[in-house]
């Protein structure tokens, strides 16, 4: 048995079973979109400073090349004394 072919078969069989439950339940008093706004939207990439454990977000961060790898620092001290306590 082809389990690949047993998903397929498995999904379809799912969206056939909401489309139909979609168009039933179209007209009827309890449609209405339901958004969860369980998290505020994060409209920036937030790092964290490897030094002072800070978050700070990417744009201003304060970004060092380490060992080939962008680290972000809150501030050019955290970078220096990361890099100080680093050797
Ligand atoms: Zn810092």
């Amino acid at each position: 048995m082809n389990i690949v072919k047993l998903l397929v078969i498995l999904v379809l069989i799912y969206v056939a079973y909401r489309v139909v439950k979609m168009f039933r339940r179209v007209g009827a008093d309890e449609v209405k979109p339901y958004r969860v706004d369980t998290e505020p939207p994060q409209r920036e990439d937030l790092v964290q400073d490897p030094f002072c454990k800070t978050y700070v977000p990417k744009s201003q961060a304060y970004v060092q090349d380490i060992g080939g790898r962008p680290q972000y620092f809150c501030s050019r001290e955290c970078c220096e004394k990361y890099l100080a306590e680093k050797k």
